[in-house]
């Protein structure tokens, strides 16, 4: 039988991406509510578990909440494929839920057609992407990633810790750990995500094929200085902190102009300011910076470039500034030899396509540094997600998975 026979059942498709989008559906918004270890994520869990378990497949749940549904014997290597079943808050109906139901029917297409793949297949559910504890929890485990210390530092933007969390549901995060695969015993990783942006779709192509997955280097900045009467105090004799962040802002395009690619990425997306008063020239600003690329030497060069034009927009402005790294997640190249898999099932298959960046972080870059792997993205309509408003054609997502399916048939044959 040629991989071409073995096609993907979109009916099923659809419901098993219906079923998982009950979970955490909120009617006022038309947002989706399923946040890391909220009751929501909990539910549609263990809801997926007894898809999996229905489908006949050998079902595990790891120490981080992630879902294994393995068909064929282990002992052996296997290839996974998956992706996130939670949301941001107000999320879209296809960021994550949409990979990880397709990897559950590559395996139920598997079974159908009655192949016994010689590496097993693991269809995965990955556990608290999306970063309300910072992200990339269930891959991280799974990869033997977790940061020293981290776990038990970790909080939301409630101050809820990960530890908590994570109790309230009864898991124990002590176990984390443990909980990472032996070296070697992923032979390759597989995830469809959407894009969450508009190439594809300006393009016209219903497949994008990921080369390389931008860095995130998250940094903390204070800027201060002094908070005075408005009226009262003359513009050269001023120390105003908002004076100061407005010029790094500036600053921002003509640096990437100069020394960035047309995949870097610099943001201020979060400031405050001190006392925050409209008669008051603000005495603070603290504000986050958000450089990402898909080269390190790049991210390097725009930092050090970025952190200069801080420093001289506080000489000038009478400031102190300080500025702290937060976290760094580097980029990463894919593995060539997956994506050469992907590409050629696309190419096969008849599909418009084109290889790509991501801009955007996922399981399958953190998985990158454990084992071989692949990201195919299909269409965001008007690059949308994170929102209501996400979608995605099924013209495209039958295509994608089809594509995911004849990629885990070429991955999982051999000896
Ligand atoms: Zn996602």
């Amino acid at each position: 039988m040629t991989s071409s026979e073995v096609q993907i059942r979109p009916d099923r498709l659809k419901t098993l991406l219906d079923g998982i989008n009950k979970f955490g559906f909120n009617r006022q918004t038309g947002g989706y509510n399923r946040v890391g270890f909220s009751d929501m994520d909990i539910a549609v869990r263990s809801w997926f578990r007894e898809q999996m378990k229905e489908s006949g497949l050998d079902v595990s749940v790891d120490a981080a909440g992630n879902l294994f549904g393995r068909l064929g014997t282990s002992g052996k290597p296997c290839v996974m494929i998956g992706s996130h079943l939670d949301t941001v808050p107000e999320g879209g109906a296809f960021d994550g839920a949409l990979g990880a139901a397709i990897g559950l029917e590559c395996v139920r297409s598997l079974k159908d057609h009655g192949i016994e793949p010689d590496f097993p297949v693991v269809a995965v559910a990955t556990s608290e992407e999306e970063g309300r504890f910072g992200g990339m929890l269930g891959s991280q485990t799974i990869s033997g990633q977790l940061a020293p210390g981290w776990v038990e530092m970790a909080s939301d933007a409630d101050g809820v810790s990960l530890v908590e969390a994570m109790a309230a549901q009864g898991y124990s995060a002590d176990t984390l750990r443990e909980a990472a695969w032996p070296n070697g015993s992923i032979r390759a990783f597989l995830e469809l995500h959407i894009e969450q942006g508009p190439v594809l779709e300006s393009e016209q192509l219903s497949i994008g094929i990921v080369e390389s997955i931008s860095g995130v280097l998250v940094l903390g900045v204070s800027l201060e200085g002094t908070a005075n009467h408005s009226g009262t105090t003359p513009m050269p004799l001023r120390a105003d902190a908002f004076a100061g962040l407005a010029e790094v802002g500036v600053a921002i395009p003509t640096i990437i102009k100069d020394i960035g690619t047309d995949q870097s990425r610099v943001t201020i997306g979060k400031v405050d300011l001190s006392p925050n008063f409209p008669h008051t020239i603000p005495g603070r600003a603290d504000f986050t910076i958000i450089i990402r690329d898909t080269s390190a030497e790049v991210m390097a060069t725009l930092r050090s470039h970025i952190e200069a034009s801080i420093t001289d927009a506080a000489a000038r402005n009478s400031l102190k500034a300080s500025i702290e790294e937060r976290s760094y997640l580097p980029p990463e190249s894919l593995d060539g030899s997956v994506r050469q898999v992907l590409l050629e099932e696309t190419k096969r298959l008849g599909y418009s396509h084109t290889v790509m960046p991501s801009g955007a972080g996922h399981d399958a870059q953190t998985m990158q540094a454990f084992c071989p792997s692949g990201l195919v993205f299909v269409p965001s309509r008007n690059g949308i997600s994170h929102a209501p408003e996400e979608w995605t054609d099924w013209t495209d997502i039958e295509k994608g998975a089809q594509v995911m399916l004849n990629a885990v048939l070429r991955l999982s044959k051999g000896d």
